[in-house]
Formats: C-alpha cells, sequence, structure tokens
C-alpha cells in the first residue's frame, strides 16, 4: 500500500475532523516529509490504515517500525521504582453540562474532543493540555486494551491524549520528543454501572457508522481515571496508531476502572468501521521494549507474578476504583492481625486453664482457702 495523504491539515486530524479525501502526497504542513500523512492516535480520522493490516503499518509509516513503540507489556518485575514520580495532578477537569463536547465514531474509535481548559498540572516536568481521549476494545469473545500488565490484556482501555504548553499547538508539539503525554488505564467488568463512562455510553448509538458525531454535555471527565493517582507506570513510547510518532511520554495507571456487564457489551457492540464491519478489537499488538526502561512511582517487588493491578473487590468498586497492588503497609497490617490472634488465643488458653483449675476444687469456700493462704503468704 502506498503512502497515502489526506485532504486535511495536521491540525483537523488531531481533532479527529473526518473529511474524506482522495490520496495525495503527505501533508507538507506536518514539516515532516514522505510517508507521514495521517495522524490517528491524537485524533483518529478515517484514513486507508486498518488494524487488520497492523502488523505492516511499517511499511507505508516507518516511525511503525521504529525502537520506541508502543503498546508494551509492562512486567512489574522488571519495572525501576522511581520515588521522584510525583502524583498525577489535573486541573480544568470538570466541566458543567452547558459546555458540549463533540462525540465521533472515527472509524477506528470512538472519540470525545476535549476544551484545551483541561490539563495535566502535575507528575510530569511540564505542563500539559488536553486534545481528546478515546478508548481501545476488545470483542464478545476476547479483551483489547493496548498495555498488558504482566502479559494479562484487560477488558478495554482509555487513553487521554495531552500535548505540551511550551509549544503552540498540538500540531507543533506531536514532533517533538517531549510533545505529547497520554494518561492511560484499563477497563474491567465490574459488578456496577459506571456513572461517568454512562455519559459517553449513551450517545454510542446515534454514532453507529463511521463519520457520525454527536454533542454531549460536559461532565466531570476525571471521573473517567482512577481516583489513584498515586501509582501509575511511566516509559517513553509512541502514538498506537499510524503515524506511530514516537513523542509520548506514557502514563499508564496501576489501578482499574471498572464498567458493568452491559456497559462493556455497549462499548463493544455498537460502532461498526468503514467497511460496515462492528469496530472491535482495535488494539495494537504489544511492541518490543527493546533498551527502555519503565518507571513505577511505587514498589511493585511485592506483586506477585500472576497478581495484576486490577481488583473486582466490591467495597473498593463502591468507591469508584479498585486496585489490588500489594504493599508494605498491607503486610504490616496482617503481621500485626496475626501476633493480636496469637495473644489473644494465649490469653483465652490461659483463663480455662485457670478456671479448669479452680472446678477441680469441690468448693469454692475452698479455692477461697488456698487464696487466703496464697495472700498471707505473699505478706508474710
Ligand atoms: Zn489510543
Amino acid at each position: 500500500m502506498p503512502p497515502c495523504g489526506r485532504e486535511r491539515s495536521i491540525a483537523e486530524l488531531l481533532r479527529g475532523t473526518p473529511r474524506r479525501g482522495r490520496c495525495r502526497e503527505p501533508d507538507p504542513a506536518s514539516g515532516l516529509g514522505s510517508p507521514r500523512c495521517s495522524l490517528t492516535e491524537p485524533g483518529p480520522g478515517h484514513s486507508h490504515w486498518s488494524y487488520e493490516d497492523r502488523e505492516h503499518w511499517g511499511v507505508g509509516y516507518p516511525d511503525c517500525a521504529g525502537t520506541m513503540q508502543s503498546p508494551i507489556n509492562i512486567d512489574t518485575a522488571k519495572t525501576i521504582f522511581s520515588p521522584q514520580l510525583r502524583p498525577i495532578q489535573l486541573s480544568g477537569y470538570s466541566l458543567p453540562a452547558s459546555e458540549k463536547l463533540k462525540l465521533r465514531n472515527n472509524g477506528h474509535t470512538v472519540l470525545l474532543e476535549l476544551p484545551e481548559t483541561l490539563a495535566i498540572t502535575g507528575g510530569y516536568a511540564q505542563q500539559y493540555r488536553a486534545v481528546q481521549l478515546h478508548l481501545h476494545w476488545g470483542s464478545p469473545s476476547g479483551p483489547g486494551s493496548e498495555h498488558t500488565v504482566n502479559g494479562h490484556r484487560f477488558a478495554a482501555e482509555i487513553h487521554v491524549v495531552h500535548y505540551n504548553t511550551k509549544y503552540d499547538s498540538v500540531t507543533e508539539a506531536m514532533v517533538y520528543p517531549d510533545g505529547l503525554a497520554v494518561l492511560g488505564a484499563f477497563l474491567e467488568v465490574g459488578p456496577r454501572e459506571n456513572p461517568y463512562y454512562q455519559e459517553i455510553l449513551q450517545h454510542l448509538h446515534k454514532i453507529q457508522t463511521e463519520g457520525k458525531e454527536v454533542l454531549v454535555p460536559g461532565f466531570n471527565i476525571a471521573g473517567l481515571l482512577p481516583a489513584n493517582m498515586k501509582f501509575y507506570f511511566h516509559y517513553n513510547g509512541s502514538l498506537t496508531t499510524p503515524p506511530c510518532y514516537q513523542t509520548v511520554k506514557w502514563t499508564v495507571f496501576n489501578q482499574t476502572m471498572q464498567l458493568s456487564h452491559s456497559q462493556m457489551s455497549t462499548l463493544v457492540m455498537n460502532l461498526r468501521n468503514d467497511d460496515g464491519k462492528p469496530l472491535q478489537n482495535n488494539y495494537r499488538l504489544v511492541q518490543d521494549l527493546h533498551r527502555r526502561q519503565v518507571l513505577a512511582s511505587f514498589q511493585t517487588t511485592l506483586l506477585s507474578p500472576k497478581q495484576t493491578p486490577s481488583g473486582s473487590d466490591a467495597s473498593e468498586a463502591a468507591e469508584g476504583h479498585s486496585g489490588s497492588s500489594f504493599h508494605a503497609g498491607d503486610v504490616l497490617a496482617v503481621l500485626f492481625g496475626v501476633l493480636f490472634a496469637v495473644t489473644a488465643l494465649a490469653f483465652l488458653l490461659y483463663i480455662y486453664k485457670h478456671r479448669s483449675q479452680n472446678t477441680r476444687m469441690d468448693s469454692p469456700t475452698k479455692s477461697k482457702v488456698i487464696y487466703t493462704a496464697a495472700s498471707t503468704e505473699n505478706t508474710a
């Protein structure tokens, strides 16, 4: 497949504005030269790549064959604890219902445009402005997150795309190594409906075909991300769709988000791609780490190999999040619990023994005598 440009500017692509056009030479506005011709991760529009063809993206988009690609498998045993990684802080994420946002099916994903007033103000060395968010999912028969943790693939994944405020626009930012920041979180099936995701999912039936869009009322966008923003993984990677630019500083949260079974079905079953086929399995396979390191903002060494950062505990879900990361505090709590139990048992045994000795005496008076005698002895 030859490199294929489109009759639209990179800025339009970044916003995900759909516009069909004939193939032509790569857009000079990108300043990137052939064959970087479409941008789909920060704002996927209809373009000529497909997930069925994902093994061959490197042919038309050379960066896709690079050595800093995303997604990756996060091997928690090999992550490096970095105490300098501070909690991610967001500002402006709570939007009033009066602010309408564009929600679009672009043939590759469902994409929600975000106002630039949303920003990451902590956790990164620089400030980043939001551009859009979108989701990756599987099919009724399998999960579809892009990143995996210890080989485990989650049901789905959310990506919130931002660009560095030191650049004038996302178009400019996206070609620099520190240009983009994407916040990623895993979605799992839990016991109850997630009201934040419902703000998106309830509109999917209106945008079933590729290119359709709908205006949705603003809501608290931060509710789509984990409550715990202290625990995350961090690494340098790329857009996970062509043109796969290697300019993304990734944050993948340890805590997962939960959607009801019905909500997950709505996500997986509602949309269609440009061929009119069900839009499913819109995830890229994990890429080689090469020489990269994955940092962790927390100590993962107590995670056993089979543990994942997921959790489905009902009480945790009640708080709107979940996570099974196992920490030193938990170990201490268990130790103290065991100590308490042993002490209590020893005390009960002592009481029991003492009482049974007393009951061996035929009458309480006798025991009284013994008691008196003992006290006499003591005073002597
Ligand atoms: Zn994505």
